[in-house]
């Protein structure tokens, strides 16, 4: 069985690092059939978008997207392709796992959590307006439909990956009516999840104690603002964000890609670190319901960075991103022949 799956290679090191996932993928022995479609900087010309309508109508017939980083043009009529994305495909959840790796330098050795962060509103509904000059308000919306979707995707998650607890994180003791509610669905939802613990934790608490006892979160599902500071915070806790996976989640479409950008710095030099794509995609796999692929993609990533031989620069090593990529996939072979 094969599935049709977008592919926006993206722009600065997308087309890299989308190019070593392929061929980790490959190595699975699961066939993708890729439909390629056009983004980024380099397009803009053409298309008057980073984001052409083709690329975004691919995604909603497929279902599924492996995306590249792209860049934000700077200046004034450019809103960010990722918030256009989410908004436009309804991508309400964004998933991210921390998880330190092998070989991965950084100041804990296990951590294991899972962030959730509702996507679509809280501060990034956009909604801002001047109410005489010098006073700016900008509105924080929390609805009961979202927190309810976003908690229950947080504890269908927990129960998916056999987690024991989930930590809503909020600041119901100041913004008493927004978090309120919040924190009031999510202890509606939490009834239908006997067998997951229910914590709740302030959210500037929870940035100390991440940094404390990073082991004692299991997934956190939090709205957009803090989920935004939350899980790059936790990246930043097992090695940074060129390793750190995610994935967009909506009720038709679905879109992983790395958390880092394009890195225009280092573009068409062939060293970027793929890992954290690489990682996107064996959540794809498991989103398109092929676990052992997944799971093997992630053993091997792990194997090839604790032998730390074929590692890239960022990460101490000399390896391009082609060779590390192959080594990865010769694992990944390996790993499906002892099956
Ligand atoms: P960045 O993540 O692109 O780069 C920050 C630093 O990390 C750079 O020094 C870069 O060389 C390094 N780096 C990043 N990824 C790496 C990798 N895989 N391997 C090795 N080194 C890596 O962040 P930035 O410079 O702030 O952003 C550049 C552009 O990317 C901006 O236009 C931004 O809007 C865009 N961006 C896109 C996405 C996305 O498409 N999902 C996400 C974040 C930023």
């Amino acid at each position: 069985m094969s599935y049709t799956v977008t592919l926006i290679p993206g722009d600065g090191i997308g087309p890299e690092v989308t190019a070593a996932a392929r061929t980790v993928i490959e190595a699975t022995g699961f066939t993708i059939d890729w439909d390629v479609q056009e983004a980024g900087g380099d397009v803009i010309e053409k298309y008057g978008t980073a984001l052409p309508e083709p690329a975004l109508e691919s995604i909603r017939r497929n279902g599924v997207a492996l995306k590249g980083p792209i860049t934000t043009p700077v200046g004034k009529g450019f809103s960010s392709v990722n918030v256009k994305l989410r908004k436009d495909l309804k991508l309400y959840a964004n998933y991210r796992p921390a998880k330190t790796m092998p070989g991965v330098k950084s100041r804990y050795d296990n951590v294991d959590l899972i962030v959730i962060r509702e996507n679509t509103e809280g501060l990034y509904s956009g909604l801002e307006h001047e109410v005489i000059p010098g006073v700016i308000e900008s509105l924080r919306v929390i609805t009961y439909e979202a927190s309810e979707r976003i908690v229950r995707f947080a504890f269908e998650t927990a129960r998916q990956y056999g987690r024991k607890k989930v930590t809503v994180v909020h600041k119901a003791n100041i913004l008493k009516l927004s978090d309120g509610l919040f924190l009031d669905v999510a202890r509606l939802v939490a009834k239908d999840y006997h067998e997951i613990e229910l914590e709740e934790y302030i959210v500037d608490a929870t940035a100390m104690r991440l940094v404390m006892r990073p082991e004692s979160f299991d997934v956190l599902v939090m709205e957009n603002l803090f989920g935004d500071i939350i899980s790059d915070l936790t990246s930043g806790l097992v090695g940074g964000l060129g390793v750190a996976p995610s994935a967009n989640i909506g009720t038709h479409c679905a879109v992983f890609e790395a958390v880092h950008g394009s890195a225009p710095d280092i573009a068409g030099q062939g060293i970027a670190n793929p890992t954290a794509l690489i990682l996107s995609a064996a959540l794809m796999l498991r989103h398109l319901r092929q676990p052992e692929a997944a799971a093997n993609i992630e053993q091997a990533v792990h194997t090839v960075l604790a032998e730390g031989k074929t590692i890239t620069g960022d990460l101490g090593g000399n390896a391009t991103t082609a060779e590390y990529a192959a080594a990865v996939a010769a694992v990944v072979e390996s790993l499906q022949d002892d099956a």
